[in-house]
């Protein structure tokens, strides 16, 4: 099969792009003209694909979604003049450069929003529909073929979180299947980064060949402490190379970062990385136990022969005057439900700073970020960091950037040059490792590893491979 890519803000959809495209002369202009040089492409290569007895389809942007952009009417027109002109087939997609995220869809755009496109071209033209776009959810994508809205499914990031998709579906294995989470850490956030591709939930995407889970020669006593991402990860392929696998969680909730972390608005896809690391618990049989671990000898009862410790990291509170006075809480107590008055000052603009800002804008209440360095959002990936702002605008969020917080006061916070009326102030300004009993558990234990952010705070991505990696190295 043959496809000629009409979409994305390439070559040929730069052409049919009102929004790209401002020539003057017969290839500019009304759609006919833009449709030209496309058309002039399309038709040679359908007499080819014809005479080579070769499938041929094209792909196409069903909306750039942008103001000046193609729209879906004339999608709706080109994909006529292609269907006449041999196309027999057409793929859906959306946007393009300037709209990367209809590309490449964040978790901040809804599940099958292209299905109704797909829909209506399938109504319009005899020829089959293939729909793309955040479909990482079984029920919805076999909802779509079965009520005919398409009749093919593109999918992408879905196959690269789990290889495995189509053959659990199937075989209706639907609780093993591992979501995408429509981060884009891994993969096009990489990609736009010049490095190859990887995946937040799947450390072996990008490195099949070397990175596989055997049974392991000698089975262990594993004992993993934590269970975030990291240390799930490590319990999961530990007991799946055969060892014998126990968790130890303080918190009641045994996976609580994931709720916080999910808890910013347009984030709950994390949650489904939770589900899938904890239904493998459940299902493979790892042994979670609810207990503080002080100190090493916490431990010995386990006699473990491997200790994993995971412990993560908390938020660093800066050495502010006035910041342990009552009114200032961590942006991470913010998420899992304290609650605050209707003035707050964030102190910090990065990632968490910025999803604690949209978690509470969009509960009403009046943000002002304060940054010390000269823009907020400077950890944010390439394909969330418009939305963003665009939130932020939008529920008022003010920004000040370049600015130092010299103290808090009961009722306002002072800047260099300015103070803030306050209610409460958050805190979001870093992490740092718990790394308080490693030194301990080394001395106490022959073998004793580290996952992430115990390392070095850092994204979810790199505590899954580090527990992926760990746990197959046993
Ligand atoms: S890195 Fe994130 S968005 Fe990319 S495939 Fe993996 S889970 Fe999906």
């Amino acid at each position: 099969m043959i496809e000629l890519h009409l979409a994305h803000g390439y070559l040929l959809h730069s052409f049919l792009s009102p929004h790209s495209n401002k020539r003057e002369d017969e290839y500019g202009g009304p759609l006919e003209n833009r449709m030209r040089f496309p058309m002039e492409v399309l038709k040679e290569l359908a007499k080819m694909c014809a005479n080579a007895d070769v499938a041929f389809t094209i792909r196409i942007s069903a909306d750039e979604y942008l103001e000046d952009g193609l729209k879906f009417e004339e999608v709706l027109k080109i994909c006529q003049e292609a269907v006449n002109a041999g196309a027999q087939a057409i793929s859906l997609t959306a946007g393009s450069y300037d709209s990367v995220a209809y590309t490449i869809q964040p978790m901040f755009i809804e599940q099958g929003f292209l299905v109704p496109y797909s829909k209506k071209i399938k109504e319009i033209l005899d020829v089959p529909v293939i729909v793309a776009g955040r479909l990482n959810d079984a029920d919805l994508m076999e909802r779509i073929i079965e009520t005919e809205e398409a009749d093919m499914l593109a999918i992408g990031r879905g196959l690269i979180s789990d290889e495995e998709l189509v053959v659990k579906m199937k075989h209706k294995d639907y609780d093993q299947i591992r979501y995408c989470v429509a981060c884009n850490q891994g993969c096009i956030d990489n990609v736009f980064q010049g490095k190859g591709i990887t995946c937040l939930v799947n450390a072996r995407a990008g490195f099949e060949a070397e990175r596989n889970i055997t049974e392991a020669e000698e089975k262990k006593r594993v004992v993993v402490v934590g269970a975030g991402p990291a240390g799930l990860e490590a319990a999961r392929v530990a007991k799946l190379s055969g060892h014998d696998v126990t968790v130890i969680e303080k918190s009641k909730d045994q996976r609580g970062k994931f709720d916080i972390l999910a808890a910013p608005p347009e984030k709950d896809s994390f949650l489904l990385y939770k589900d899938y690391l904890s239904t493998q618990m459940a299902q493979l049989g790892v042994d979670i136990v609810e207990e503080t671990i002080s100190s090493a000898a916490d431990l010995e009862k386990y006699r473990p022969d491997k200790v994993i410790i995971a412990t993560g990291a908390s938020q660093t509170v800066p050495p502010i005057v006035g910041v342990n006075m009552g009114h200032v809480v961590l942006a991470e107590d913010v998420l899992d439900g304290a609650q605050v008055g209707e003035n707050v000052a964030i102190v910090g603009g990065g990632l968490v700073g910025t999803e604690t800002a949209k978690f509470l804008a969009e509960a009403g209440k009046k943000v002002t970020i304060i940054e010390m360095a000269d823009a907020i959002g400077k950890d944010v990936g390439p394909t969330f960091v418009g939305h963003m702002f665009e939130f932020l605008a939008e529920h008022n969020v003010a920004q000040k950037t370049n600015a130092k917080v010299l103290e808090i006061k009961e009722d306002r916070v002072l800047l260099e040059n300015e103070e803030i009326v306050v209610d409460n102030v958050v805190i979001a300004a870093g992490y740092q490792a718990n790394n308080e009993l490693l030194e301990e558990m080394k001395k106490a234990f022959p073998d004793v590893s580290t996952v992430g952010d115990v390392n070095l705070p850092r994204r979810i991505i790199d505590a899954t491979e580090e527990g992926f990696l760990t746990a197959v190295s046993i």
